[in-house]
């Protein structure tokens, strides 16, 4: 499972700076659901080879009365949420009052927690801590976000409970502890052939996950009910906290599907309060274990920003998306074209995936999400050999020469599979990594076509070979 990441400190000290370098702001997702605190930012990171997922907790304005209060607003939620806390402190202005504030507030949560001194550039290491080393926090250390120094070194240590890897690297001295090392975007490394093949066998034995996701009352638990339905349920009792759904097995048609339950059905017939109706974890976590995301939009309202950011996550992880337009119930059919219309405006840019207008309430269309379900699986894990990837690429090629590059032609040499679910195709050929996006995404599109791949993203790889 992901680890989670959340900063907490007081405004100022560098939480943002140090959040946007770590997710390079892509897909940041802002939480500002109803029953929601504002202002608590989300977003996916990658250090190495390992991804975890960021909270920005925003400013705790240890000025105003009752930390207590502001922390327990939000950034005791992002804490609760977390695995890991990191706790920022400026190391340009020293301890403040609010940083002992929250240092308490931590130390009586039973979390993980590194003391990390900022905006320690230019400064001497020794200057930057004398301040801090009263909090009694044991694990610090001394960063510059600004400019990446100290950061990767921190993130490494901060996911090495998580990651093995992570600690062989340290012990095999290639982590940088001198301080000196900056964060880097780094390209996800590429299966070999061999890799995907597993890989494929993999995904063939295994029951499809279905990640249902969605924003609070769009309608989840109703839809989850329904698709489990009558078929047979076996019940699954796991000890969930609020931040895990619950995993449900299930059989239709002969084929088996695990249903990832982010709006706590199971749970709420048991435990009938205490289930926070929507975390963006539980959300994002479920998205990143799912083969296929099953997006739930409330007909009733506009499709928000909130959607639009959960069909980002869901795509950048690489997922299948399957969309269900629910409470098509008794709309007049004014109402539905809007509907329909706004769809095509704003959605437009996932037009491979499949759109079902459903009313989980009266069951109408739910039957028919399996069959999109299943598509787009086969899709996300249809085996194609090198030969034909090889094949399509020269027609792709013949149909549309890539652009110069600096005076010289691009050529395209060979394709082969190097990954599922999403599937991934790798070129290889001269000077590819210069390719204009332009051109891959025709490449994309053309290997869509030409496949018949829907419900999910097709990702290109490019390798470089002269
Ligand atoms: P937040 O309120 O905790 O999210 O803090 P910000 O990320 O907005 O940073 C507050 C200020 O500190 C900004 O002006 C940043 O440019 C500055 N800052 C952040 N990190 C560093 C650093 O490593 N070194 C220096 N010198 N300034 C920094
Ligand atoms: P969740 O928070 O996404 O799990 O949403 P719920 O399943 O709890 O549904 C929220 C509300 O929408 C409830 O009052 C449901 O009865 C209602 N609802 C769910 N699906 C439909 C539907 O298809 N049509 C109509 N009219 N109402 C629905």
């Amino acid at each position: 499972m992901i680890p989670v990441i959340a900063l907490v400190g007081r405004p100022n000290v560098g939480k943002s700076t140090l959040f946007n370098r770590l997710t390079r702001t892509r897909d940041a997702l802002v939480a500002d659901f109803p029953g929601l605190t504002r202002d608590r930012k989300y977003g996916k990171a990658m250090l190495g080879e390992h991804e975890f997922i960021v909270i920005d907790t925003g400013g705790i304005d240890g000025t105003e009365e009752g930390v207590e209060t502001k922390m327990a607003e939000q950034s005791l939620a992002a804490i609760e949420e977390a695995d890991v806390v990191l706790f920022m402190v400026d190391g340009r202005v020293g301890l403040t009052p609010a940083d002992q504030e929250i240092a308490q507030h931590i130390r009586t949560r039973e979390k993980t927690s590194f003391l990390v001194v900022n905006k320690v550039d230019g400064m001497d290491p020794d200057t930057a801590a004398s301040d801090f080393w009263q909090l009694g926090m044991d694990n610090m250390y001394q960063i510059a976000a600004a400019h990446g120094r100290g950061v990767s070194t921190l993130i490494n240590r901060a996911l090495m409970p998580f990651a093995e890897q992570a600690k062989e690297d340290q012990e095999a001295g290639l982590v940088d502890l001198t301080g000196e090392d900056d964060i880097e975007p780094v390209d996800e490394t590429t299966m070999t052939e061999e890799e995907a093949e597993n890989e494929y066998a993999r995904l063939q034995a295994q029951p499809i996950k279905i990640g249902i996701i969605g924003r609070p009352n769009v309608g989840k638990s109703t839809l989850t009910n329904r698709m489990l339905g009558e078929e047979r349920v076996v019940v699954y009792d796991m000890p969930g906290t609020t931040r895990d759904s619950i995993y449900i097995p299930m059989e239709r048609d002969g084929r088996e599907y695990v249903m990832i339950d982010t709006a706590g059905v199971r749970r709420r017939k048991r435990v009938t309060d205490k289930v926070e109706k929507f975390s963006v974890i539980q959300t994002l976590k479920a998205i990143e274990d799912a083969n296929v995301v099953l997006l739930v939009i409330d007909a009733r309202e506009n499709i928000s920003d909130q959607d639009l950011s959960l069909l980002g996550f869901a795509l950048n992880a690489g997922r299948s998306i399957v969309l269900a337009v629910n409470k098509w119930d008794g709309l007049d059919s004014e109402v539905k074209e809007r509907v329909k219309s706004e769809l095509d405006r704003r959605l437009g840019f996932v037009d491979f995936a499949r759109v079902h207008f459903i009313s989980a309430l009266h069951g109408t269309g739910v039957g028919h999400l399996f069959e999109s379900i299943q598509e787009a699986y086969e899709s996300a894990t249809k085996r194609v050999g090198t030969s034909m990837l090889t094949r399509i690429m020269k027609m792709a090629q013949d149909d549309h020469q890539p652009p110069m590059i600096r005076g010289r032609r691009v050529k395209l040499k060979y394709a082969h599979a190097g990954g599922y679910n999403p599937p991934i195709v790798v070129i290889h050929g001269n000077l590819v990594n210069e390719l204009p996006d332009s051109y891959k995404r025709y490449l994309m599109n053309y290997y869509r076509r030409t496949l018949d791949i829907m419900g999910t993203p097709i990702k290109i790889q490019f390798q470089n070979s002269e």
